[in-house]
């Protein structure tokens, strides 16, 4: 059985299925990334947008937020500029919940 693409490294490897904490979301993880707490790399970017910036994440997340910058190697500059980009190209008043 040739492996699927994990969704946290984009390496095509043997993968499971699982819950991403936080997010109502499955996602295709190699075992390497499920151990390291890290997520897909634009759910970290979307939810810590979502709760306006990470200032204003709670202990948690943000330990997943930085294994997941450490583990694809980002900095979190980088980050918080793909947070804030995001959050400009949402529309304002269309945020319902
Ligand atoms: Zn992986």
């Amino acid at each position: 059985m040739e492996g699927s693409k994990c969704e946290v490294c984009g390496e095509l490897k043997d993968v499971v299925v699982a819950g991403v904490p936080y997010i109502a979301y499955s996602a295709s993880f190699c075992a390497t990334c499920l151990k390291s707490n890290a997520i897909p790399y634009f759910l970290a970017v979307s939810n810590t947008a979502a709760i306006g910036g990470l200032q204003n994440a709670d202990d948690g997340w943000k330990d997943i937020v930085t294994c997941t910058i450490n583990l694809l190697g980002k900095s979190l500059e980088e980050f918080t500029i793909d947070v804030s980009s995001w959050q400009t190209e949402l529309p304002a008043d269309d945020i319902s919940f």
